[in-house]
């Protein structure tokens, strides 16, 4: 079969399209005919630096049709079925750890991700779990399916799991062009909440408004976001504050909360190291609460929105398989809003 892997670390020269043998199906998994695959920005970080297994297969996210179900796999999937995935693949059947025993799969001790510690998306077939493959809306393209799993569940997760947002609460995103911010601003708003967005360029703050934000600040042309959040709320500030930006904008995150606030990360993008102004914490009450891993639950809750038509994914852009180079370099000049998608 045709995929895009990798054989060493480097840049976008060391992506190679090439031929792969086709997987096969253990016991409990399909095998799916991808159809779309999308990127994430760990995908740039795997190519580079991260990846420990070669030859190693990229994509972590992805859609496609099912064409083989393993006959102990024990799932209401059909051949012709089709599903996106969630890439997280955790303790299945009766033999489990700690944690997916008390119900806390999100901290699975032998948690393995497609597209990281195995074989992934950018290739013509793939194998997952079946309990990992969520049928999608029958007029769903696969490559807005494609665009969902990884960022809906992290924002939903951050959003709903560990920030509880409520319908009251009025909520800056950060990064409205991501994909985690182009669906933070889609949960929020479906949450009933008024949201405040951030993007270095008018066109992408345009696109963040058809999503429903209800402000947007162009952090290019601000002296200081806190400010312009503040003067947006009456002096208030915001009741939560989503992420995925990380060093350059932790302190000014802090600033925009009203007391009580809360402040949910995800992603360190612009860097992970920063120094903490302890006075604000001193004199402000507020929660920092981190990320992590994700439930079986809290991806059920998000597929059954997607299926309501609640939640879309959104498509920057479409590449051909042979053009995933060209895309991990538009990740990386981060002129797009929502995902970047490989057609198959
Ligand atoms: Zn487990």
């Amino acid at each position: 079969m045709k995929a895009v892997y990798i054989n060493e670390l480097g840049g976008t020269d060391v992506l190679t399209h090439g031929d792969r043998p086709e997987p096969e199906i253990s016991p409990g998994e399909v095998l799916l005919r991808v159809h779309a695959s999308a990127l994430n920005h760990l995908d740039l970080n795997l190519r580079a630096s991260n990846c420990r297994r070669f030859p190693h297969i990229l994509g972590c996210d992805l859609a496609g049709e099912v064409v083989q179900i393993s006959p102990d796999a024990g799932t209401d999937l059909k051949v012709g079925d089709r599903v996106l995935v969630d890439n997280r693949v955790k303790c299945g059947g009766i033999n489990l750890c700690e944690h997916c025993a008390s119900g806390n799969d999100q901290w699975c001790a032998r948690q393995q991700r497609i597209g990281v510690d195995r074989d992934g998306g950018h290739a013509d077939y793939v194998v997952a779990p079946a309990i990992n493959a969520y049928t999608i809306p029958d007029a769903m393209p696969f490559t807005e399916a494609a665009a969902l799993p990884i960022a809906a569940h992290t924002a939903w997760h951050c959003l709903i799991t560990q920030a509880q947002l409520q319908p009251w609460d009025d909520v800056l995103v950060q990064a409205a062009g991501s994909g985690v911010g182009s669906m933070g601003i889609q949960i929020a708003k479906m949450m009933g909440c008024r949201v405040i967005t951030t993007a270095g360029s008018d066109w992408k703050l345009d696109e963040a408004k058809k999503l429903g934000a209800d402000a947007v600040i162009n952090y290019r042309e601000t002296a200081s976001i806190s400010q312009a959040v503040r003067e947006m709320t009456d002096g208030k500030g915001v009741d939560v504050v989503f992420d995925c930006v990380g060093a350059d904008v932790w302190e000014e995150n802090m600033l925009c909360l009203k007391p009580q606030g809360r402040l949910v990360i995800t992603g360190v993008t612009s860097g992970s190291r920063s120094s903490i102004d302890l006075s604000i914490l001193q004199g402000r009450p507020l929660h920092l609460i981190g990320s992590g891993g994700r439930s079986r639950r809290s991806m059920a809750d998000v597929m059954k929105m997607v299926n309501q038509g609640a939640l879309h994914g959104i498509v920057g852009r479409t590449f051909p398989m042979a053009g995933v180079a060209e895309a991990h370099q538009a990740m990386h000049d981060r002129d797009f809003f929502g995902k970047l998608v490989i057609e198959h």
